[in-house]
C-alpha cells in the first residue's frame, strides 16, 4: 500500500535511462562538442555571489536576452529549469485533474509521465489517426503536445499541418505546446508564430545545440497572457544564477560557435544516413541531432548491450508504435560516428 492517496501517481516509476559512463556516448542527444565556450568561461569565472545569493525570481535578464535574440516581446518569454520544467508547468497551468493531453505517437516519452504527474489523462493518436490536424482537437483535450523535430523519430511535421492545427484550435481550443528542443538543427520554427498566437507555446532548451544540459536552462515563448499563467504554475527561482549568466553569454553568439556546431551536426547527419543506407539499413530522415534506426525483427535492448561492449552507447526503443524495435543514435563529431560504424560492422545486425 502506498502511503500517499494519489492513485494516478502510484504506477509511475522514476526515470532511469542507462547513464553508466562510456567512451562514446551517443545515447542522450546532448552536445558531443561540449558546452558553449562563452558559457563555460562564465561558469569558470563565477564568484561566491553566484552560489551564495538567490537568483532573480523569474530570470528577468535572461528573458530580456531571449527577447532580443529572437525578436519577441519580453512579456512573451518564460524561463525554467530545463524546458522539461516549462512542459510540466504548462501542463499544470492548462489542465485540471482528469482532463487530457493529446499527442501523436511515438513521441517524447516524458509526455505521458508529465501528464500523469499532473493528474492528466494521456490521449495518444497514431500518425494515421492524426493525418488531419483537426483530429488532435477531438474530445476537447486541455493540451496538445507536438514535438518538432520529433524525438525519437527526427520527423519534422509539415508547417502547413501545424498552421492548420493552430488555426483550428483558435482562441477557445486547447493550449498547443510545440517542443522545439531540436529546432536549432533544422530551418524552420514557430517562435514568432507563438508570440503572436492566442494559445500556442513554443518550448526551447539550452541542453542541445548550446551544450548546457548540466546547467538546466530552458525557455518558453507564447502570448503574454498564456505565458503569465505558465509562470504562475512554475514558481520562483527555477533558473540558477550560473545557468542564467551562462545562457546569456551563449545567446550573445549568433555567428560563431552555435552555427558551426549546427553545420557539423547537419553534415554528420547526412554522412551517417548515407553510411547506414549503404549498409542496407533504412534509417529515418531527421531534422534533429540524432537518427532513428529501425531494426526490423531484431531486439533493441540486446543490440544496445552489444554496442556498449564496443564502447558505444545508443538509446534503445523497444516496440515503437508503427516502427517496432529501433535504436536512436546522437550525431557527434566524425570520429565518434566512425566509432559507431566500426562497432556496427562488428556487431553485424
Ligand atoms: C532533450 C529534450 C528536451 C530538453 O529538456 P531540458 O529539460 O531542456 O534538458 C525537451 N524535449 C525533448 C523532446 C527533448 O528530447
Amino acid at each position: 500500500m502506498s502511503p500517499f492517496p494519489r492513485e494516478t501517481l502510484r504506477p509511475l516509476v522514476p526515470y532511469s535511462p542507462d547513464r553508466r559512463p562510456i567512451e562514446v556516448d551517443l545515447s542522450d542527444n546532448t552536445n558531443r562538442w561540449g558546452p558553449h565556450p562563452a558559457a563555460l568561461e562564465v561558469v569558470q569565472n563565477a564568484n561566491g555571489e553566484a552560489l551564495g545569493r538567490y537568483p532573480s525570481v523569474y530570470g528577468d535578464s535572461l528573458k530580456e536576452a531571449i527577447a532580443r535574440r529572437f525578436q519577441v516581446p519580453v512579456e512573451s518569454v518564460s524561463t525554467g529549469c530545463g524546458s522539461d520544467d516549462l512542459l510540466d508547468s504548462a501542463f499544470r497551468a492548462a489542465g485540471d485533474a482528469g482532463e487530457s493531453v493529446r499527442y501523436v505517437t511515438p513521441t517524447f516519452s516524458m509526455i505521458e509521465i508529465f501528464g500523469r504527474m499532473n493528474g492528466l489523462e494521456p490521449a495518444a493518436l497514431s500518425p494515421e489517426e492524426a493525418r488531419e490536424p483537426e483530429a488532435l482537437l477531438m474530445d476537447a483535450p486541455a493540451l496538445v503536445y507536438l514535438c518538432r523535430p520529433n524525438n525519437p523519430t527526427g520527423d519534422v511535421a509539415p508547417r502547413g499541418w501545424v498552421e492548420r492545427l493552430i488555426e483550428a484550435g483558435g482562441s477557445g481550443g486547447p493550449v498547443i505546446l510545440i517542443d522545439e528542443a531540436y529546432a536549432d538543427f533544422t530551418d524552420d520554427d514557430f517562435l514568432a508564430a507563438a508570440a503572436e498566437s492566442e494559445r500556442t507555446i513554443v518550448l526551447r532548451t539550452f541542453s542541445k545545440a548550446y551544450g548546457l544540459a548540466g546547467l538546466r536552462v530552458g525557455f518558453a515563448v507564447g502570448a503574454a497572457e498564456v505565458i503569465r499563467e505558465v509562470e504562475k504554475a512554475r514558481g520562483p527561482y527555477k533558473v540558477n544564477r550560473l545557468g542564467e549568466a551562462a545562457a546569456i553569454a551563449a545567446l550573445a553568439d549568433v555567428e560563431e560557435w552555435v552555427p558551426r556546431i549546427v553545420a557539423e551536426v547537419r553534415a554528420g547527419r547526412e554522412f551517417l544516413l548515407d553510411a547506414l543506407v549503404e549498409r542496407g539499413f533504412a534509417p529515418l530522415p531527421s531534422g534533429a541531432n540524432f537518427i532513428l534506426l529501425p531494426l526490423g525483427t531484431k531486439d533493441a535492448a540486446g543490440i544496445t548491450a552489444t554496442f556498449r561492449e564496443e564502447g558505444v552507447a545508443v538509446r534503445p526503443f523497444p516496440g515503437l508504435e508503427g516502427i517496432g524495435d529501433a535504436i536512436r543514435i546522437s550525431i557527434g563529431p566524425r570520429p565518434e560516428l566512425d566509432r559507431f560504424l566500426k562497432a556496427l560492422d562488428k556487431v553485424s545486425i
